[in-house]
């Protein structure tokens, strides 16, 4: 039970005015006993922080030793004196407005004020005044604490500027940048980052960035911040909605240590990990660069589609060559087994003889004639690759002929072994034909559809057209030699799916013409990703 000082101590100690002794003058019952009033005035006046108690018209009754640390007032100098002497006269009057309402509500109030010591010195003050209370719930006096918050204050504005710069610095940065935590969480972001979740449709960046590199990034929590690599200059794309890749980046990571602020680290100075990722959009460079290689490889093309005409035409001459050749052999070796003495039969026998042989050797020279076969070399060959190549190499052609293309290519295919040019080769006269089909007469729609596939240990792609289709009982002409059936073209030699099938053929492949597709043309090309017989092959 608390008592009046007063019942204890007949006078106030020396410096403590008789009401303040009065008022503050309880003492209180411990389980040990009671704690003499001493105790308390001592406790207020050797106390670090500075105390003053003023009346309800803010005139100062009492001001501590660290009062007079702070301000440089001796309590004589304030003593009578109203707190406002501690003015320094440019804190708003609304701040003194809402003090004063608070006070009069008998609700204690805590804000900062600008202040100025004895000597003029200008300080920011902490201040926290509270009512003290009579038995009748009656205001006499205030009690306020003082503290001098000027260098927190300066600390606190210094790390805000400071946080403000290296916003704006990152904000103006012309990369994408983000700051994340171990779990992945964005800490900070810039406005780049901001546009690109926009792109995004408000799917968070970060996400994308840790899958694509997550080979790279080590996000071994129980490895310390200073053991983990970084990385510099990773190239990802961004897939479309078709899973096609339309964007890319320049990607380079950092780890950086953030000391941890909760109280629970307070002692132990313990570590967050956290990865700054600075991405740069490179998508443009990636466009000119893709426009480069498309014209080098049509340039390539080109030159292979020359070489392979050459090829058709003269394996065409040396095919009707050989036939009526074959024939005349055949008429020499009957005539030869009849043996007869008829003097007319032998020098048609030796005529006929004669044109063998000038005919044989037109056949060997025509076949010396012959452009030699590329020998490219077998590799790791990424099939979607392949087909987005063909697919930009002919794009001049689809818009042109208002054909759309459907492409939808397997996301996880795996490379096959094979020979990339050629490839592409079969793949171009196969997309080639289908837009010449679409091109028949009697087409309505244009489209074409193509597929990769990852089926068992092969790969397989599905081109399928909205053409005339190739009629049952052509299925097997079509791939023979100097077939060609088209109506609109004239003057073909008929050699491009020949040379197709030969290409599948060196790939250990099939190529098949689907019997259950009746709207068109659908051709399924099945590669094995690593075929037996590649292997003893040079691979590069
Ligand atoms: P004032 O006219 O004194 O006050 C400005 C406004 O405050 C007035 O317009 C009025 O709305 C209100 N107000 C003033 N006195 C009263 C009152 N008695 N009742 C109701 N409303 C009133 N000020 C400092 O600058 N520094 C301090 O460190 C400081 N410490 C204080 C400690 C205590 C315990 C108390 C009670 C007040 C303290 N003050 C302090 C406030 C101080 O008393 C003055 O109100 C303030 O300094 C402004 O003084 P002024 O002469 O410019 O204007």
């Amino acid at each position: 039970m608390a008592a009046a000082l007063g019942e204890f101590l007949s006078s106030p100690p020396a410096g403590i005015p008789a009401e303040v002794f009065e008022a503050f003058g309880r003492t209180v019952k411990t389980d040990d006993g009671i704690l003499p009033p001493c105790v308390f005035i001592e406790a207020v006046e050797q106390s670090s922080v500075a105390i003053s108690i003023t009346d309800t018209n803010a005139k100062i009754l009492y001001a501590n030793q660290a009062f007079e640390k702070l301000t440089g007032y001796k309590p004589e100098d304030v003593v009578g004196k109203n707190q406002s002497i501690l003015s320094y006269k440019v804190t708003p009057i609304k701040v003194y407005q809402d003090l004063w309402a608070h006070l009069l509500d008998k609700v204690s109030w805590n804000g900062v004020l600008i202040n100025k010591r004895k000597d003029g010195q200008r300080y920011l003050a902490d201040l926290t005044v509270a009512p003290v209370l009579d038995q009748n719930g009656q205001t006499i006096y205030y009690l306020a604490l003082h503290r001098d918050v000027t260098e927190v204050h300066e600390l606190e504005r210094k790390v805000r500027n400071q946080k403000v710069l290296i916003e704006s610095v990152v904000d103006a940065a012309p990369v994408v940048m983000a700051l994340l935590n171990n779990e992945g969480k964005v800490l900070l972001d810039n406005q780049d980052y901001k546009k690109l979740m926009g792109d995004l449709r408000g799917v968070e960046p970060a996400n994308f960035f840790l899958e694509s590199l997550s080979e790279v990034i080590e996000y071994d929590r129980k490895l310390p911040c200073d053991q983990r690599k970084g990385f510099i200059n990773r190239e990802i794309g961004l897939k479309n909605s078709q899973g096609i890749e339309s964007r890319w980046f320049n990607c380079s990571g950092v780890w950086v240590n953030e000391k941890n602020i909760t109280a629970d680290n307070y002692f132990t100075d313990t570590d967050e990990c956290c990865l700054l990722l600075a991405a740069n959009e490179i998508t443009q460079q990636k466009r000119q660069q893709n426009q480069i290689k498309t014209n080098a490889m049509r340039a390539l093309m080109a030159e292979q589609q020359l070489v392979h005409g050459m090829r058709e035409t003269l394996s065409g001459a040396i095919y009707q060559l050989q036939a009526p050749l074959n024939m005349a052999s055949a008429v020499v070796s009957m005539m030869e087994r009849r043996q007869g003495k008829n003097n007319d039969v032998n020098a048609f026998q030796s005529a006929l003889m004669e044109v063998i042989r000038s005919g044989e050797q037109v056949l060997e020279s025509l076949q010396q004639s012959l452009p030699p076969e590329d020998r490219e070399a077998v590799a790791l060959v990424n099939m979607n690759e392949v087909i987005k190549d063909v697919i930009d190499l002919s794009i001049h052609r689809l818009l042109e002929k208002s054909v759309l293309v459907d492409w939808e290519p397997e996301s996880e295919l795996p490379y096959i072994n094979g020979r990339c040019y050629a490839l592409r080769t079969l793949f171009k006269q196969l997309l080639d034909n289908a837009i010449d089909a679409i091109d028949e007469p009697g087409c309505t729609r244009r489209e074409i559809y193509i597929q990769t596939l990852h089926v068992d240990d092969a790969v397989e792609v599905v081109i399928r057209d909205t053409g005339p289709g190739i009629p049952l009982n052509k299925r097997h002409s079509v791939f023979e030699p100097f077939y060609s059936d088209w109506q609109h073209i004239k003057g073909r030699p008929g050699m491009g799916l020949t040379i197709a099938m030969e290409m599948v053929q060196k790939h250990y492949g099939t190529i098949e013409i689907d019997p259950h597709y009746h709207t068109g043309c659908s051709i399924r090309i099945r590669l094995p990703i690593n075929p037996s017989e590649f292997l003893g092959q040079e691979e590069s």
